[in-house]
C-alpha cells in the first residue's frame, strides 16, 4: 500500500466514526517498513495522532462548553467511547512496529522507553479488568456527582457551599462543613462497597502483569522511571518532618487572629484578614485583559502568546448556563496551540486557576516545537510544575495597577497561597501514603480497617486541628478524593510538581528574568528528557529528602512572617482590627 494522504485539518474528522479513521490505521500498519522509510512513516503516524487528538479535543471543548446541545454530546462520546479507545489499541500495534524496526535517536529515547514499557505490562487478561474499572469509576462519578444538599430550604450541588466554608460568621462555617460532609457519610457503605470491588480488580490486574500489587504495577504504568516507592515515602517522612509542623505554626497563628480558643476543621477556609471575600475582577473580559498584562510582566514572550489565545478565541472562562463544572487547559496538538475552560465567577480562585491552566497553555506552545506528538507531553509531574511555578512566578505582578489586587489585599492573597501550598502538601502525602498503604498491606480490601489507617495517617500528618467528636466526618474525607477511585496513585506529582515550583520562586527572588528564562527552557524540552533532566533545566532538582524540603519551607514561613508583618503594619490595621471583629464568635 503506498502511504494515504492525510487531511490537513482535524476539522475533516469532526464528524468521523472509526471506520473514517480505521484505513488510515491500516495503511501505517502494512506499509513496508525499512531503513529509508521509517522517518516519513513516523512523522505520518505522528501527524496523524495529531489530526485525531485536536478533532476529538475540538468536540470534548464544543460539549462543555454548551453541555444542553445533543449533538455536541453525540460528537464528544462518539471520540471518547469509539474513536480514541479503537486509535488507542491500534497505536500499540504501531509501537510494536516501531520497536521491532530497532529504530531511535536521541531525542526519541524516552519514547521508545515508554512503548516498550506499556507493551510489557499490557496482557489481554487485563482489557476485560480496566473496562469493567471504568464502569466502576463511571458508577462513582454518578453517584457523587448527583449528590445535592438543602440549604436554607433550597437544594444546591455541593461545590455551590464553597463560600458558606469562608463565611466570617463560625455558625455558617459549622453548618456547611457539616453539610457538605453528610452526604459521604450516609453513602459510606455504598462507596467503600464499590471501592472493595476495585480493589480487587486492580490487584488482580497487577498480578496479571506479573507484579506482587498494584502499587508495584502502577510505577511502570505511569512511567515513573526516575523514582521508586521508596523515594515516596522518604517524601512522607520529609513532610511529616518538615512541613507538618509548619502547618502546626500557622493553623496556631490562624487560631490566635481569629480570636478562637480552639481551631475546628470549618475554621480553615475563612481568610482571618478580609472579613469579606476579595472581587479581583467583575467579568471574564478584566479578567483576561489583567491577565494579559501580569504575563506581560512575567515575560513579554509569555504576555504574546497569552494575546494569541484571545485573538485566536482561545479561552473560554466565565460561568454560564449549560457550560460543564471546573477548568482545564487542553492541548491541539495539530494547530500547537491550548485552550482553556474556566467557570469563572469573580473570585481570588479563579485568578489562581488562570495562573495555573496558563502555566500548561505555556508548556503546550513551548513543547509544540518538538517535532512528534510523543515528544511534547511529559508525566504529570512536569505538567504540574509549569502550571505551579506559574503560580509563583506571577504572583509578584497581581497588584494594581497591572494585576487585580488592592496592595493590602494582594498581600493577604498572597499569604492565603503560600498557607495552602504547605497545607496541601500534607494532604498529599497522607493520600499517597493511604493508597501505599490499601495496595500494599494486604488489609486494603477490608473497609473497616482502610478508614482506621486513614485516621492514623490524618493524625500522622494533619496537626493543628482539633477533629474532636468528628470521627465519621473525618473518614469522609477520604470518599470525596476521587483521585483515589478513579485515577489510583494520581496524587503524589502534585507534590513533586510543588517542590520544583518552589525552587524556581526561590530562583526568581533572586533573578527573575533568569529563572523565567529556564522555565521556559525546562518548558521546551517537552518528554524529550527525563524528569530529573526537566526539572535540572528549570533550575530546580528532583527531590524527595527532608534537608532540602525543609529549606524551601523555611523560605515559605520567612515569606508568611514578612507578609503578615506588613498586613499588622498601621496601614493595614484597620481592615485587620474589622475582619478580627467579625470572626469572633
Ligand atoms: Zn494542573
Amino acid at each position: 500500500m503506498s502511504a494515504l494522504a492525510l487531511p490537513t485539518s482535524p476539522s475533516a474528522f469532526a464528524k468521523a466514526t472509526w471506520s473514517d479513521v480505521a484505513p488510515y490505521f491500516d495503511e501505517l500498519a502494512t506499509r513496508n517498513l525499512d531503513s529509508s522509510n521509517i522517518e516519513p512513516w513516523l512523522q505520518g503516524w505522528s501527524t496523524l495522532e495529531e489530526l485525531l487528538t485536536e478533532a476529538s479535543a475540538r468536540a470534548m471543548i464544543a460539549y462543555t462548553i454548551d453541555t444542553a446541545d445533543p449533538e455536541k454530546e453525540a460528537d464528544h462520546l462518539r471520540f471518547s467511547t469509539e474513536v480514541l479507545p479503537r486509535v488507542e489499541e491500534r497505536s500499540v500495534e504501531l509501537a510494536r512496529r516501531l520497536l521491532e524496526s530497532g529504530y531511535s535517536t536521541p531525542a526519541l529515547e524516552t519514547t521508545v522507553a515508554r512503548f516498550r514499557t506499556q507493551i510489557g505490562i499490557f496482557r489481554d487478561a487485563n482489557v476485560p479488568i480496566f473496562a469493567e474499572l471504568e464502569e466502576h469509576s463511571a458508577r462513582y462519578q454518578r453517584i457523587t456527582g448527583g449528590i445535592t444538599v438543602e440549604w436554607d430550604g433550597v437544594e444546591k450541588p455541593l461545590p455551590q457551599l464553597q463560600p458558606f466554608l469562608k463565611s466570617s460568621d463560625r455558625s455558617v462555617r459549622e453548618r456547611a462543613f457539616r453539610a457538605s460532609n453528610r452526604p459521604y457519610m450516609d453513602l459510606r457503605a455504598e462507596l467503600s462497597a464499590l471501592f472493595d470491588q476495585m480493589y480487587d480488580l486492580r490487584q488482580r490486574a497487577a498480578k496479571n502483569a506479573g507484579f506482587d500489587n498494584f502499587r508495584d504495577y502502577i510505577f511502570p504504568a505511569k512511567f515513573r522511571f526516575d523514582y521508586t516507592p521508596a523515594d515516596c515515602e522518604r517524601f512522607h517522612e520529609a513532610v511529616e518532618r518538615m512541613v507538618a509542623p509548619a502547618v502546626e505554626r500557622i493553623l496556631e497563628s490562624r487560631r490566635q487572629r481569629l480570636g478562637l480558643d480552639v481551631l475546628r476543621p470549618w475554621d480553615l477556609a475563612v481568610d482571618p484578614y478580609r472579613p469579606k471575600a476579595l472581587r479581583p475582577f467583575s467579568n471574564a473580559a478584566e479578567l483576561v485583559s489583567k491577565a494579559r498584562r501580569v504575563f506581560d510582566g512575567v515575560d513579554p514572550l509569555l504576555g504574546a502568546q497569552f494575546q494569541d489565545m484571545i485573538d485566536e478565541g482561545l479561552l473560554d472562562l466565565e460561568s454560564r448556563k449549560g457550560k460543564a463544572p471546573g477548568g482545564y487547559c487542553e492541548t491541539l496538538h495539530y494547530q500547537g496551540k491550548p485552550f482553556i475552560f474556566m467557570n469563572a465567577v469573580g473570585l481570588v480562585d479563579d485568578v489562581n486557576t488562570l495562573l495555573h491552566e496558563a502555566g500548561h497553555a505555556f508548556h503546550a506552545y513551548a513543547a509544540h516545537e518538538q517535532p512528534l506528538i510523543w515528544q511534547r507531553h511529559p508525566g504529570s509531574e512536569a505538567a504540574e510544575l509549569a502550571s505551579m511555578s506559574m503560580e509563583l512566578l506571577a504572583a509578584p505582578h497581581l497588584r494594581q495597577p497591572v494585576g487585580y489586587f488592592a496592595p493590602e489585599d494582594a498581600l493577604s492573597a498572597r499569604l492565603e497561597h503560600l498557607e495552602d501550598i504547605l497545607l496541601s502538601l500534607v494532604h498529599i502525602a497522607s493520600v499517597d501514603a493511604f493508597q501505599t498503604w490499601i495496595y500494599t498491606s494486604g488489609r486494603g480490601g477490608d473497609a473497616q480497617a482502610r478508614d482506621e489507617e486513614w485516621l492514623r495517617l490524618r493524625s500522622r500528618f494533619e496537626r493543628g486541628v482539633s477533629w474532636e467528636g468528628l470521627k465519621e466526618e473525618r473518614v469522609a474525607r477520604w470518599y470525596r478524593q476521587l483521585h483515589i477511585f478513579l485515577y489510583p496513585f494520581y496524587y503524589i506529582e502534585y507534590g513533586i510538581a510543588q517542590i520544583g515550583a518552589l525552587q524556581v520562586w526561590r530562583n526568581s527572588i533572586k533573578d527573575p528574568v533568569k529563572a523565567v528564562g529556564r522555565y521556559r527552557e525546562a518548558l521546551a524540552l517537552g518528554a524529550v528528557q527525563g524528569l530529573p533532566e526537566i526539572y535540572r533545566a528549570a533550575g530546580a532538582r528532583l527531590t524527595f529528602d527532608a534537608e532540602p524540603i525543609g529549606e524551601l519551607v523555611q523560605l515559605i514561613e520567612d515569606e508568611i512572617g514578612s507578609l503578615r508583618a506588613k498586613l499588622h503594619s498601621p496601614a493595614g490595621s484597620q481592615s485587620a482590627n474589622k475582619a478580627r471583629a467579625a470572626n469572633r464568635t
